[in-house]
């Protein structure tokens, strides 16, 4: 083998062995550049922003699986993507994670408890008390007062007056809602004064102006009527001039929506004009505040508790049977029934269980 013939079998292995190291440092490559893998946690959704120059096209939120060993992953294709794009804000999705809904059963009658907290339906400005001041009120549930035997809703007037005289004769002291209220918002300087008894009547019966309103004013007793406005043309309901004489004998006159509706059946719109029409009407003829409601035949649903928070009311009264506590839901307040049939001996039973 001359010379020449040495060298061209050097030169050709050569060409080999670098063809060879040529193959193999592209399968390293390839093998390096393999698409990593990518995925989207909805954990990480949260918690992770990555640059705000990421364009929309791409998902603003990556991460790397951790099962993938590279330390050192390729960076994502952006090829295709424009050049310069501006930075723009992130994309909404921080803000598609659903909100908590409230746990609020619908109510229809009859009215049974519900899972509202108070936490979640305090009005504005009232804080939650604590378990340790606990206050509680009896609030006596009247509705009309006249001679109707056997009819519970119904108290006869002598039987109404043998209740407020045992009130008085037994050291119980009925009060206005303004004080009601601010017991049970534990105000500072505000002295509870003994038993006290907050007295509601309910509907606004003609019967409450000729029958209970000189008997409670016999004991000098306040009391709170929820009346319907809508209903003062009717002949069985107080009119605006009735309803100012109970103003003046110390009676607070609040909203009972403005035709005693069943409130569940309405459209939020509807619900909203039979409580706040009620209490504009209120307002206006009586000069005075209404932010307290009582539900129409105690029916209430979680549309009913948003639009009285939404519009300020203070306090609501179911037909809950039971008595008021300051760690009640404002607007689920509960009451005691009185069956115009009962005996005073049951009566009696009622009251002292609040003590
Ligand atoms: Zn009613």
């Amino acid at each position: 083998m001359n010379v020449r013939k040495k060298r061209f079998l050097f030169y050709t292995l050569l060409a080999g062995v670098f063809m060879l190291l040529f193959l193999f440092v592209i399968s390293a490559l390839n093998s390096s550049t393999a698409p990593i893998h990518i995925e989207v946690q909805a954990e990480e959704l949260i918690q992770t922003p990555v640059s705000t120059s990421v364009p929309e096209s791409v998902p603003a939120y990556v991460t790397v699986s951790e099962s993938d060993p590279d330390p050192d992953p390729a960076p994502v294709e952006v090829s295709s993507l424009p050049p310069d794009k501006p930075e723009q804000p992130l994309p909404a999705q921080v803000g598609t994670i659903p909100a908590p809904t409230a746990s609020v059963q619908v109510i229809t009658a009859p009215p049974q408890t519900t899972s509202v907290t108070v936490d979640t339906y305090m009005p504005n400005g009232v804080v939650a008390p604590s378990a340790s001041s606990k206050v509680s009120i009896p609030v006596l549930n009247y509705h009309s007062v006249t001679m109707d035997p056997g009819n519970v809703v119904v108290i006869s007037p002598a039987k109404l007056d043998v209740q407020m005289k045992y009130l008085h004769d037994h050291g119980y002291t009925p009060i206005s809602l303004a004080t009601f209220i601010n017991l049970i918002e534990k105000k500072s300087g505000i002295v509870a004064p003994d038993k006290p008894v907050l007295l509601t009547f309910d509907d606004g019966y003609v019967d409450n102006v000729e029958e209970a309103m000189p008997i409670l004013a016999k004991y000098n007793f306040p009391a709170t009527l929820f009346m319907s406005p809508g209903m003062v043309e009717d002949a069985s309901y107080l009119n605006w001039e009735q309803v100012k004489q109970l103003q003046e004998a110390g009676w607070d006159i609040q909203p009972h929506g403005m035709t005693h509706p069943h409130l569940p059946k309405l459209s939020a719109e509807q619900q909203a004009y039979e409580i706040t029409e009620a209490r504009k009407l209120i307002e206006e003829k009586l000069g005075t505040q209404a932010e307290v409601f009582c539900y129409p035949y105690g029916e209430y649903n979680q549309t009913t508790l948003k639009l009285l928070k939404e519009h300020g009311f203070r306090y609501a009264f179911t037909i809950d049977q039971g008595y008021t506590t300051n760690q009640l839901s404002p607007y689920l307040l509960k009451r005691l029934f009185i069956n115009g049939e009962e005996s005073l001996k049951a009566f009696i039973n009622k009251l002292s269980k609040a003590n």
